[in-house]
């Protein structure tokens, strides 16, 4: 059996395609209907797609690892790739930060920090397996994600599909604990490094949230 991923990937590379492809403003329905020939994001092809996928999400049905990346290459020929996949990313932390529970939620924000954090890391443990494949490891006030199988490898020039990942992790810490310093690319596959490898930096506890 070849490799899965959560459907949520694969959808959300597509939706971030169409966001950034819609154009904006009141348009003359004659111009949006030209924009749609020309607008991969808005083209029949993508809504088709975003469609399947987001039927895949409801039933929890994994989508293939080649279609995924065979996406996110497609993605990688556009000069504002990056500019996508961070969308993509930051989508991707949204909604998989939507299957927390509220109440859970609401406790990682009002509780203090030495009693939140522990709950956020848990979560982002569970996050980053289910949809990255990924594992997050803390060291100190430094949180590791590292993927190991990148959907988004290679798949522009000069990193831009790691931006996926890395903007994704930035809005999950964003989300779960309400801050994060920089987000760095530490190691990389695209290097020959192995695998992907992100670090961000938590607030020391005891500073203002
Ligand atoms: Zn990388």
């Amino acid at each position: 059996m070849s490799d899965t991923v959560d459907p949520l990937l694969p959808l959300t590379l597509l939706e971030a395609v169409r966001t950034v492809d819609l154009p904006e403003g009141d348009l003359e329905a004659e111009f949006v209907a030209e924009l749609r020939n020309k607008r991969f994001g808005l083209s029949d092809t993508v809504f088709a797609q975003i469609k399947r996928f987001t039927e895949a999400v409801k039933r929890g049905k994994p989508a293939s690892f080649d279609e995924a990346s065979g996406i996110a290459k497609l993605i990688g020929r556009r000069p504002d790739a990056e500019a996508v996949f961070r969308e993509a990313g930051r989508s991707l932390a949204r909604q998989s930060y939507r299957t927390i529970s509220p109440f859970v939620r609401k406790l990682t924000r009002v509780l203090p920090a030495l009693a939140s954090r522990p709950i956020a890391l848990r979560h982002m443990r569970r996050i980053s397996a289910r949809y990255t494949g990924g594992k997050v490891r803390r060291v100190g006030s430094t949180i590791l994600l590292l993927v190991p199988k990148s959907v988004t490898l290679d798949a522009a020039p000069r990193l831009g599909g790691c931006a996926y990942y890395e903007s994704a992790f930035r809005e999950l810490m964003q989300l779960l604990v309400g801050g994060v310093g920089a987000v760095e690319h530490v190691r990389c596959a695209s290097r020959g490094e192995g695998t992907c490898e992100w670090r961000a930096e938590w607030r020391p506890i005891g500073t203002a949230q």
